[in-house]
């Protein structure tokens, strides 16, 4: 089997009263966990992909195998978007970007709380199951954006350095359907050492 379910770098109460335990439990080992299965599954059934990295099936999607592109794509795509969410997050976190990552923040936005709202819409504004993302350029400008299902910028050719997961299997236990103010807790977990540091990378 190429691909495993990283642990989650932080207990499941961690980033609790924000994001619950059991939500955390649930999300990691049965949701994520199924991408992963899921996704060996479909390789299995493409021996030819077995050596590809999860970077590189999702960047080149489009090149996939048509009889397990899907699969891929919702898999992959599953199972690369909270590997990646779960790194964004750290109890004790949130509060405002420093460094080069939120200077160019501002530069695009104005400000932080600026931002904020503008990702929020987004986040909000995407019907159904999805993603928000924050995603850099490599001149070092950053925009915002937002996928259907398990789609992410990196099937776009794009290098997301903040992820808000926004399906309701994220928030329901918690939230129910309140999304926005589920949003407006995950704030107080994002951890901005990490997104900086993606950032740094582009
Ligand atoms: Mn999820």
């Amino acid at each position: 089997m190429p691909f495993t379910l990283p642990a989650l770098p932080y207990a499941p109460e961690a980033l609790e009263p924000h994001i619950d335990a059991q939500t955390m439990q649930i999300h990691h080992g049965k949701h994520h966990n199924a991408y992963v299965t899921n996704l060996n599954a479909a390789i299995e059934k493409a021996p030819e992909l077995a050596s590809w990295s999860l970077d590189q099936l999702c960047r080149e999607i489009a090149t996939v195998p048509e009889s397990v592109r899907t699969a891929v794509r919702n898999n992959g795509g599953g199972h690369w978007n909270h590997s990646l969410f779960w790194e964004l997050m750290a109890p004790n976190a949130g509060g405002a970007p420093g460094g080069a990552v939120g200077a160019a923040i501002d530069a695009a936005f104005g400000d932080f709380a600026k931002f904020r709202d503008l990702f929020k819409a987004a986040a909000v504004g995407r019907f159904g199951s999805g993603w928000a993302w924050l995603v850099a350029a490599k001149d070092g400008s950053v925009s915002i954006e937002s996928s259907p299902n398990q789609d992410n910028p990196l099937m776009e050719g794009r290098h997301a350095i903040l992820g808000l997961d926004v399906w309701e299997h994220a928030y329901y236990l918690r939230y129910q359907n309140r999304r926005p103010d589920y949003i407006d807790a995950w704030w107080n977990v994002v951890h901005w050492g990490a997104v900086d540091a993606r950032y740094a990378a582009r």
